[in-house]
């Protein structure tokens, strides 16, 4: 008997056309027959609104709900908690707006986040993100330039909203961009240079296209254009851009606007209440201005807020409060391999104040206690204990021997 072709039992083709052909119970599928198969479901989720980045009104988180969504996470910060919240809170509902009933169209305010490094400004964007159903991405200023120089083109930003929108074009122009280290871009001085300021000014020229919502051509592979390369056109309108950065120096700009303001009548009254060791709490539009950013710029991003320097007390909670805090991650590492870990509370104490004497903050405590657990954790899955207390003597042991400018540079 002649021997019968294996062909697709969708298309027909036989087995020697396809490139694979997927054998299942009474009937066998071809690679193109897949393929096509899977456009159709991803068509049909894009008009059912099933996409992973659908938005219903019932999901709208309100503020507060954001807010103790990023007390979990976040410790502190409560300014920038109610800034992020706020806004991103605005950003979804100016995606649901009915443009055309009245006229009255919200615009999208985006946030500018200043502080200090390793306070938690993406973390914050970070946590956000978790929480959210549209598409989110970080990028860092300090790698654009202006187009014709080295670096990358301000369009790069976008290229990474489209590829973690799986190139769905209406889902990335809905989507969120968290842009780093924004006061590396600032302009050196507060005068308008005349000589060119290849990594300031220019820059900020070419994010103010993006902040204030334009049709921006974006290289779907990111890095340099090129002429023979297709765009895809990105409307930027409602992409919510959060900028953060360190703006190291500002309290003075802050202090000298201050003290200029307060002179004279009243002045003792405001000087009184003025917190001389949190000067970035006040920090205001103009202050940006006089670090370099450009008006323009300053004007698309209308809602400031600050973020507080870490004290002793924030360090110590940081170290085990967070749903996911460094002590509770190596509990679970722990928990993994069967063991039982628990810590004295003295080794938390003596963590944190590594931290300050060394003038780690908030990243230096995951090093810290990396160099407190490395030999256990050699050690510990291999061995048939099923317990592990970790004392002061312990950690002050393996302190004694670690290499304080390898964390410090961590
Ligand atoms: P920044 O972006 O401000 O430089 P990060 O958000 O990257 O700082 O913070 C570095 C790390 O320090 C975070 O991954 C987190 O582990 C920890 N951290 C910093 N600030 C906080 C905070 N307020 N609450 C909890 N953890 C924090």
């Amino acid at each position: 008997m002649a021997k019968t072709v294996e062909r697709c039992s969708f298309c027909g083709r036989p087995k020697k056309e396809t490139d694979l052909l997927i054998t299942g119970m009474d009937a066998y599928i071809c690679n193109f027959c897949v393929e096509q198969a899977y456009g159709i479901i991803n068509d049909g989720k894009k008009k059912t609104g099933t996409s992973k980045f659908s938005l219903e009104k019932d999901e709208l988180p309100k503020p507060k709900e954001i807010k103790e969504f990023l007390d979990q996470y976040v410790i502190g910060q409560e300014d920038a908690k109610k800034t992020l919240s706020v806004a991103v809170y605005n950003h979804y509902k100016r995606l649901m707006q009915n443009s055309t009933d009245d006229g009255v169209e919200i615009e999208k305010s985006n946030i500018v986040m200043v502080g200090a490094t390793g306070t938690g400004k993406t973390l914050l964007a970070k946590t956000i993100a978790k929480r959210l159903h549209v598409p989110f991405t970080i990028v860092d200023a300090t790698v654009l330039t202006e187009a014709g120089y080295v670096g990358e083109d301000i369009e790069s930003i976008l290229t990474r909203l489209l590829q973690v929108s799986d190139y769905d074009v209406e889902s990335a122009e809905r989507g969120i961009v968290f842009i780093d280290e924004i006061d590396k871009i600032a302009r050196k001085g507060d005068n308008p240079s005349i000589t060119r300021d290849v990594s300031g000014e220019g820059v900020q020229q070419g994010l103010l296209k993006l902040l204030e919502g334009s049709v921006v051509n974006v290289p779907p592979q990111g890095g340099r254009k090129h002429p023979d390369q297709k765009m895809i056109p990105v409307d930027t309108k409602n992409i919510l851009f959060i900028c953060g950065g360190a703006f190291d120096g500002i309290e003075r700009k802050i202090a000298n606007r201050m003290n200029t303001k307060v002179v004279g009548y009243a002045a003792s009254k405001v000087q009184g209440k003025l917190d001389v060791n949190n000067m970035l709490q006040y920090v205001a539009p103009q202050d940006l201005k006089s670090f370099g950013l450009i008006p323009e710029i300053i004007g698309r991003l209308p809602m400031l807020c600050h973020l507080d320097q870490l004290d002793r007390n924030a360090l110590r909670r940081i170290l085990t409060e967070p749903k996911n805090s460094i002590v509770k991650q190596y509990i679970k590492l722990f928990a993994m391999d069967g063991v039982t870990l628990t810590f004295d509370d003295s080794v938390f104490e003596f963590v944190v104040d590594k931290a300050v004497e060394f003038k780690l903050g908030a990243r230096g405590l995951r090093s810290i206690v990396e160099t407190i657990m490395i030999d256990v954790m050699y050690e510990m899955p291999s061995s048939d204990e099923k317990t592990l207390h970790v004392t002061l003597e312990y950690a002050e042991e393996k302190m004694k021997k670690a290499n304080i400018e390898k964390l410090k540079a961590a």
